[in-house]
């Protein structure tokens, strides 16, 4: 199978230097290998996500030089299949409804990035039979560990009941969950390859626990540590961190942005300005640095 890879923003903001980090990675090892790589736009999360931060995204990775092999998916698009997968598991006898905290509902479409926390489910209700989808409903997870191998941080294994409990997959007002989604998509697309942020590394092990249930390979994982600001803050789609066009107003160009992110990845000894196509023959993940970084002060860019 060909390898493919993808880069599934959610459209909430504009994407900063961390994000266009993780795509440019997740383009790059599947552009050295000969491999596929696509966009997926995951809009699940309702009011939180807005069409024009879509398309906003999808240009400012194509000034990049970075450009979806074919069509991008946008999981608002995709109630059909999130639907018939959850009636397959509950037809396996994998769900049971759920009346949980508000909090918890509210969460349920979004990535649990950092600043979310993760609070697993304890499991009050799990011995409720599964009755359709016309309530809230969690996926009954086997016990034990989960081991992979993360090509970042090497051997990873984690229980996933100690860290999201069983996940909630549906919200009775009909909301999908982001695992759900998530892992639908990564099948149906057949995505060998998860390049993400290091703060979604906790919810790998449930994600693989969804795979094995629905019968879909396992893609490879690689967790980029985390582009913080200048000021050790973190960087937010949502906070107000600048995009291509912020960073080009002032003064910072195209070639240097990229030259920068090959830097951080390990492709180039100085963050020489480039374009994205220059890279591909030095990407290695063995050479990709882990731990997290700062972006550069405005001053650096033009130095
Ligand atoms: N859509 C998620 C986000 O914007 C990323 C999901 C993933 O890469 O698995 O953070």
């Amino acid at each position: 199978m060909r390898p493919t890879g993808r880069f599934a923003p959610s459209p909430t903001g504009v994407l900063h230097l961390g994000n266009l980090r993780t795509a440019l990675a997740s383009w790059l090892s599947a552009k050295a290998r000969g491999g596929r790589w696509i966009i997926r736009m995951e809009d699940v999360d309702g009011p939180r996500c807005r069409r024009e931060h879509g398309e906003r995204q999808l240009r400012d990775l194509a000034a990049l030089g970075l450009e979806s092999d074919g069509p991008v998916l946008w999981q608002s698009e995709r109630s059909g299949e999130y639907r018939e997968t959850l009636e397959r598991l509950g037809a396996q006898g994998l769900l049971f409804p759920c009346s949980c905290s508000r909090r918890d509902m509210s969460l349920l479409a979004s990535a649990p990035h950092a600043e979310d926390g993760l609070r697993p489910y304890r499991g009050r209700c799990r011995e409720e039979p599964w009755s359709g989808l016309d309530t809230a409903l969690r996926m009954r997870l086997p016990e034990g560990f989960v081991v992979w191998e993360d090509q970042i941080l090497g051997p990873q294994q984690d229980d996933p009941m100690a860290l999201t409990g069983d996940p909630l997959l549906f919200r009775r007002d009909g909301v999908f969950a982001y695992h759900l989604a998530v892992v639908v998509d990564d099948g149906l697309q057949e995505v060998s390859e998860v390049v993400r942020g290091e703060d979604l590394r906790s919810v790998t092990a449930t994600q693989i626990r969804l795979q094995e249930a629905l019968g879909l390979p396992r893609p490879a994982y690689a967790h980029l540590g985390l582009v913080t600001a200048p000021d050790g803050s973190r960087l937010g789609k949502r906070e107000g961190a600048l995009g291509v066009a912020e960073m080009q107003a002032k003064g910072v160009t195209v070639p240097e942005i990229v030259g920068w992110l090959g830097w951080s990845l390990g492709c180039q000894e100085r963050p020489e300005p480039c374009a994205a196509e220059d890279l591909v023959p030095r990407f290695a993940w063995t050479r990709v640095p882990r731990g997290s970084l700062v972006a550069p002060e405005q001053g650096a860019w033009e130095g």
